[in-house]
Parts: C-alpha cells; sequence; structure tokens
C-alpha cells in the first residue's frame, strides 16, 4: 500500500528536504474531523495520507483538555460517521470514553496517520494543478528533517482550537501567582483554598469555575461583555436537539425567541447575576459569528449560591492583585485564561486563485 500512494520519494540534496508525491488527498490533522474524511476514503478505497503534527490521534482531547469534561451535546450529535458509539455509552460520553471510540474507530478502518509532522506551508500551484505541503518532523532518533508533499488533493481538518489565545492584559507579566491557559488545565486539586481568578465565560470559563469551586478552590469568573447561557436541558430533552428539530420548521430568529423564552422558564434572569445577554439571539450568533452559546451544566447554581463570583472585565493586573474596570480591586493567587483558541490555517494555507483543490470540512458542531 506504502508504495502505492508514494509513487515518488527523492531527496533534495540542495535543501536537505525529502520530496514525497502522493497519489490521493492528504488530510491535515487526526482529530476527529481527520478520521472521520479518511474512514470514508477508506471504503472507497482511496488512498491517502494523513499528517498529524502531535504524536497521537485526537490530540486536542488527549492532550488539551481537563480531567471532568463530557460531551456537551448528546453522543447522536458527535459520533462519527459509519461506526456508531457503543450501546452502552451514555448520553454524554466522557472525555475517557471519546477518546477510546476515536482510536477505536482509527484501528477499524486502519487509519495510520503520520506522527510529529507540522504543516508548515501548503500552496497550490496553479500551473500543475498540485498542492505543495512542506512539512517539519521531529523524530528523537533523526531529529527535525523537512518532507514536501506533493498531491492533488488537500483536506484541511485541523480545526478551530489549534491554538490557544492569550490576551495582552495589561500587567500580566507582572503578576506573580501561577498563570495557566485553560488547554493546560487538568483539575482544581491544585487550586485548593486559593482565590482563583477565571478570565472568560465561554463553555471552558463555565466550566472550570465548576470545577474549582468542586475542589474548594475560590474563584472569581470574569464576565467582559455578554454571554448567552442555555441549559444543557429543557423539560429532560437535549436544548441542542430542540434547537435542530425547531430549526427544520421555523426560522432562525423564532427559534432563537423560543429557546430564550425557554431557558428563562428554567434558568430565570440570569442579568442580576452580571450575565448579561447579548442582544442577538444565539443561534443567530452563532451563525453569523461563529460563537457557540454555553450550555449550563450547573455553573449557574454556584453562582446564584454565591461559590462563584461574576466579576467585570480586568483593568490591570499587579503583583498579588487585579484591579476591575469598574474600580474593584481582588487579592488573587492565580489566574486561568480560559480565552480561548483560534484556527493556524491562515498562517500556513496558500490557495490558488479560484480556491482550487481545496475542500473545507464541517466543523463538530
Ligand atoms: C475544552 C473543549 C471542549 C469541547 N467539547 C466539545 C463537545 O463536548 N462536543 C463537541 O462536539 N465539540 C467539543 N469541542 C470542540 C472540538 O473542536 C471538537 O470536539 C473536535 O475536537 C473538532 O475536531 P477537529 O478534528 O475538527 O479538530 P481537532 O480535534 O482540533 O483536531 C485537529 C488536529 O489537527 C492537528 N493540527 C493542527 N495544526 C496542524 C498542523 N499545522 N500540521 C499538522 N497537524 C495539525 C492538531 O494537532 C489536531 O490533532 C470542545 C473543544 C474544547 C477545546
Amino acid at each position: 500500500m506504502e508504495n502505492l500512494f508514494r509513487l515518488v520519494d527523492n531527496q533534495d540534496f540542495f535543501n536537505n528536504r525529502r520530496n514525497i508525491l502522493i497519489n490521493g488527498p492528504i488530510i491535515i490533522g487526526a482529530g476527529p474531523s481527520g478520521l472521520a474524511t479518511a474512514a470514508c476514503l477508506k471504503e472507497q478505497g482511496v488512498p491517502f495520507v494523513v499528517l498529524e503534527r502531535a504524536d497521537c490521534i485526537a490530540s486536542l482531547w488527549q492532550r488539551r483538555t481537563y480531567d471532568r469534561l463530557k460531551l456537551h451535546l448528546p453522543k447522536q450529535f458527535c459520533q462519527l460517521p459509519k461506526r456508531p458509539f457503543p450501546e452502552e455509552f451514555p448520553e454524554y460520553p466522557s472525555k475517557k470514553q471519546f477518546i477510546h471510540y476515536l482510536e477505536d474507530y482509527a484501528n477499524h478502518f486502519g487509519i495510520k496517520p503520520q506522527f510529529n509532522e507540522c504543516v508548515q506551508s501548503a500552496r497550490y500551484d496553479e500551473t500543475s494543478g498540485f498542492w505543495r505541503v512542506k512539512t517539519t518532523t521531529t523524530s528523537s532518533e533523526s531529529g527535525r528533517s523537512e518532507v514536501e508533499y506533493i498531491c492533488r488533493w488537500l483536506v484541511v481538518a485541523t480545526g478551530e482550537n489549534a491554538e490557544c489565545v492569550v490576551p495582552e492584559i495589561n500587567g500580566l507579566s507582572d503578576f506573580s501567582g501561577e498563570v495557566e491557559h485553560a488547554c493546560e488545565y487538568k483539575s482544581g486539586e491544585k487550586y485548593k483554598g486559593k482565590k482563583v481568578l477565571v478570565v472568560g465565560c465561554g463553555n471552558s470559563g463555565m466550566e472550570l469555575s465548576l470545577d474549582l469551586c468542586n475542589h474548594n478552590a475560590l474563584p472569581s469568573m470574569v464576565v467582559r461583555s455578554s454571554v448567552h447561557i442555555l441549559p444543557r436541558e429543557i423539560f429532560g430533552k437535549s436544548t441542542f436537539e430542540l434547537a435542530v428539530l425547531l430549526m427544520a420548521w421555523l426560522p432562525l430568529w423564532l427559534v432563537d425567541k423560543l429557546m430564550l423564552f425557554l431557558s428563562w422558564l428554567v434558568l430565570g434572569n440570569i442579568e442580576k447575576y452580571g450575565l448579561k445577554r447579548p442582544t442577538t439571539g444565539p443561534l443567530t450568533l452563532k451563525n453569523t459569528e461563529g460563537k457557540t452559546p454555553v450550555l449550563d451544566i450547573g455553573t449557574l447554581d454556584k453562582i446564584k449560591s454565591g461559590d462563584i463570583t461574576v466579576v467585570a472585565g480586568i483593568k490591570r493586573f499587579t503583583s498579588n492583585q487585579v484591579e476591575l474596570v469598574d474600580g474593584e480591586i481582588l487579592d488573587i493567587d492565580s489566574v486561568i485564561l480560559a480565552t480561548g483558541y483560534r484556527s493556524n490555517v491562515p498562517s500556513w494555507l496558500q490557495l490558488g486563485l479560484q480556491g482550487e483543490g481545496f475542500l473545507v470540512l464541517p466543523q463538530m458542531p
């Protein structure tokens, strides 16, 4: 099989780089999307190569998520094509179960990504109609090497969470306590008894605040602007599923109104806890700006009980305090930046003029 798709594999002596011609698509990224694409190609007998910068599949889930994480959406919305989740999996599989499922999926379809290969650039050559994909590989035996792959088709499956967003905040470098990004956070155990400032109120910020609370830390969560919080379930039915059902029959604006009304019935008025809602509805916001609403899994109760404090945006840090834009000053021991992620595609993808040879994969919800 190797020989089938590696038609030419030669060494470019001037650049100390190998050139490899691939007879089939290259898939960049071995997360759920890359694996799903690979499985579908495999079933059609199409040869392909998967390039992955990490040393494992689903590196986001294996390396950069916290211990208590469970899928936020019911399992039927997260399973990959051609191989459902095992029957015995719960409605919201744990991170461990999800990883186990993905590993089994890759094994089942015989998907063997090339690990430790990070794509540095992918350029579409209009004259030849081929993609030229440059990677750097790091291995303990041979050190660092460069490869250029040449192929007709390119599938970009590097996700929306490839890089952590770390905002510039006044004085953060002067802060003497521990600062970590949500992608490094594993559990609240080490924060027991500490005053922790969680910057950001998306799904990660909300869940980490809850986890900190459950480990007897004292979290304050920064809510700089507005946020849509919806219950994970409405009267026993998944909110996401309900929204999907309604969207098949009703216009988006009306579904937004219904979802907000139902959320109000379940959660009450969240604005009195400092959680201002955006003026645009949750689904319209997701559609237009890609902002995912928060699905509450218990954080709101902790906010209502005062175990998690909601605070205003940050003005500046000093060595052991933070000053907020409303003038309040808090003593803090640690900071967790739940400030999100971004794609790295713009830094390495160079499309042809017409965007040829390029297929954009839909994200998991
Ligand atoms: C904390 C957290 C919780 C989440 N919870 C859920 C949830 O409950 N349900 C849900 O549906 N989604 C959830 N998500 C969203 C998540 O994006 C999806 O679950 C899923 O991982 C997306 O799959 P993907 O394959 O598109 O991207 P990813 O899983 O991000 O995989 C992309 C892969 O590409 C690799 N890569 C990136 N750049 C390069 C490069 N230049 N060269 C080579 N390889 C590269 C990465 O190492 C990675 O392995 C969550 C995300 C986070 C951060």
